[in-house]
């Protein structure tokens, strides 16, 4: 590192990890550094209460990290604008409206986007998951489009992706809609591949396809959506399948800035990290959550419950990168416990190959959501998580 005075530490996404970041520094000191927040846009939201939101379990204050207050409460400067590359040689985090910000150590986390955005049509017709602060503006819309629409007896919304954010989705939306608009009504979930939940067990799947059937609730794999157009997807087979809304929730991609800037990447862009969390190649750079891909892990699944494990990691890793002492190696847990929210006051769950469901199973989620946003909501100055009831559908 430089041996220049202040050092300049640059978070650049105020992601699942780096809120953990922001926390030690309110509770104990910031490093001895300039801090800097890059991030986007002012609210972080919370995936893990999005289905909930859908399904009208939750208000979207409920939801909502704001990012910009933890970063003030935390002595950092805040800059409100997308990063859209790195110069690692002359070492600057480059933004798409403001100047470029210096840094001797960065820490990216600024999540992911979704694939298929470039399938004809999509970006039009479709309601994208990412990014998700932009998705959760639009769930009222929807509710409202559906309780207008006078063109036909049924309103039918085509689900696309089959992983557990999309059903989430698919069973959210189905409860919301017909509580909202008591009108016919049919969520179809097409999946691309065999089965949905590719990487979970056969009997939480099978759960999943005994709740759907009994909320009438079409689940289709094998369905190649190849095009978007007003009022229907076009399937590879030929089929065309008519919807009112299009939710799209395919599986994740990274954002372009670590291909641009002609860094490590895997095949889908993201970027790649040591156990450390720094850059395979650039020992000032780290990366976490979904935005970063593990050498020795690739496959650990992009999901919140690792980002937030990343945390505690990234936090120290910064410290001690800056006092100069060892770094931590991270290692993605083996599993970790599953919860989907039904909508309906019940949830399904796995760990360990073991399935179960129940409305225990959807309180039980609902105290673990609600405590992680007790921490970071009541650190920020707010706190709506706790004002509700749980959530009783
Ligand atoms: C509907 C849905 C439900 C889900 N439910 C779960 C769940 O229950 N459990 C689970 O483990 N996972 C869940 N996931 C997956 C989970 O959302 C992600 O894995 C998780 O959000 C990744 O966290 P992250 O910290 O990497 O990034 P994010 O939480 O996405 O945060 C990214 C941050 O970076 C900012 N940002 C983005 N681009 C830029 C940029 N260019 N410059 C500056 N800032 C930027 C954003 O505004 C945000 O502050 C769900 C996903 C969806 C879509």
């Amino acid at each position: 590192m430089s041996g220049k005075g202040v050092r300049d530490v640059v978070l650049v996404g105020a992601g699942h990890s780096h809120i953990f970041v922001l926390e030690r520094c309110i509770e104990r000191g910031a490093p001895d550094a300039r801090l800097t927040l890059v991030v986007d846009r002012r609210i972080a939201i919370y995936s893990g209460m999005v289905p909930g939101y859908v399904a009208g379990q939750y208000r979207v204050e409920q939801l909502e990290i704001d990012a910009v207050g933890l970063a003030e409460r935390a002595g950092a400067r805040v800059v409100l604008d997308p990063a859209v590359g790195i110069d690692p040689v002359g070492q600057r985090i480059l933004l798409e409206n403001a100047p470029s910000v210096p840094y001797d150590l960065a820490s990216f986390d600024i999540g992911s986007t979704v694939t298929g955005l470039d399938v004809p049509g999509v970006r039009q017709h479709a309601l994208p998951t990412r990014p998700i602060g932009e998705f959760v503006e639009q769930v009222d819309a929807l509710v409202e489009k559906a309780r207008r629409y006078d063109r036909g007896d049924l309103f039918q919304v085509v689900v696309v992706g089959g992983g557990a954010g999309g059903v989430e989705l698919a069973f959210a939306l189905d409860q919301r809609l017909r509580d909202a608009t008591k009108r016919t009504l049919r969520v179809v979930l097409l999946e691309f591949g065999p089965r949905i939940l590719s990487r979970y067990p056969s009997s939480l799947v099978r759960r999943v396809h005994r709740c759907a059937a009994s909320r009438g609730l079409e689940i289709r794999c094998n369905e190649e959506v190849v095009a978007a157009e007003e009022g229907a997807v076009l399937l590879r087979n030929g089929g065309r399948v008519p919807c009112q809304a299009l939710i799209w929730v395919t599986g994740p991609k990274s954002h372009p800035v670590f291909r641009r800037s002609g860094l490590a990447t895997d095949e889908r862009g993201f970027v790649q990290v040591r156990p450390t969390l720094q850059f395979r190649d650039h020992d000032e750079l780290f990366a976490v959550g979904d935005c970063a891909t593990l050498v020795q892990h690739p496959n650990t699944p992009k999901a919140g419950v690792y980002a937030v494990r990343q945390g505690p990691y990234i936090t120290d890793n910064l410290y001690a990168a800056l006092e100069g002492r060892p770094l931590r190696a991270y290692k993605p847990q083996g599993d970790f416990l599953t919860l989907l929210n039904l909508g309906d006051g019940r949830a399904l769950g796995a760990k360990w190959g073991v399935t179960f469901e129940g409305r225990w199973v959807m309180r039980w989620k609902d105290r673990i959501d609600r405590r992680f946003m007790r921490r970071f909501q009541t650190l920020a100055g707010g706190g709506p998580a706790n004002q509700d009831t749980p959530p009783t559908s």
